[in-house]
């Protein structure tokens, strides 16, 4: 009789976390978002006092937070908004996204790829708000990151949806492709990590 009560409560806390973790991730996701982006903000006006490029790139958005204008974005000098995310500079020659996104010294002018790049990173910042940090740095960011997929790049199941979250207009994807993309994501917010952890645990 015990163990059976046993089982019971702990199937009932296995789904009541299982839960938690589904509600969680989003709305952990979006306030991360919304506390990042405010301090970007404010330390990007305090920067502006000393700082004249920091200034100068503020000043072509007018300060507007949700600015929707790619070009600014990618002529801007070291930081820009893009959407209400913040946008830098990084080095190296691959852009990137957590929370804000990160452009190279490649995306400086503004041409259809530069573009599809702003779009593309906003994309991944569309998922994070969806799956939560945590989801997102393990099942977007460390494949990506590591590349691990045969399929071309912007097809994985993990970079499809940021080009359609973020409406890259350059490149085409198979509707197949866009499935596995909406899957992919759909499963990382209803368990991954949880299903790793109850068979690890
Ligand atoms: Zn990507």
């Amino acid at each position: 009789m015990e163990k059976v009560k046993e089982k019971k409560l702990t199937i009932r806390k296995i789904i009541l976390l299982w839960g938690f973790f589904i509600i969680l991730s989003p709305i952990i996701g979006c306030i991360l978002q919304l506390v990042f982006s405010t301090v970007c903000y404010a330390g990007a006006s305090v920067m502006s006092l000393w700082d004249e490029d920091v200034k100068q790139d503020m000043q072509s958005i007018e300060w507007n937070i949700f600015n929707k204008d790619e070009i600014k974005v990618v002529e801007s000098k070291k930081i820009s908004m893009y959407k209400g995310v913040m946008v830098f500079r990084i080095p190296g020659n691959r852009a990137g996204s957590f929370l804000g996104i990160f452009l190279t010294d490649y995306e400086r002018k503004a041409t259809p790829n530069s573009i599809s790049a702003v779009h593309h990173e906003y994309g991944h910042n569309i998922q994070q708000l969806l799956i939560g940090p945590i989801n997102y740095l393990l099942y977007i960011g460390l494949p990506s990151w590591r590349q691990w997929s045969e399929r071309s790049y912007y097809d994985r199941p993990w970079e499809v949806t940021a080009e359609s979250f973020g409406g890259v207009r350059t490149r085409q994807h198979e509707a197949d492709a866009l499935k596995r993309g909406n899957n992919y994501l759909l499963t990382t917010l209803f368990g991954r990590t949880i299903i790793i952890l109850i068979s690890t645990g």
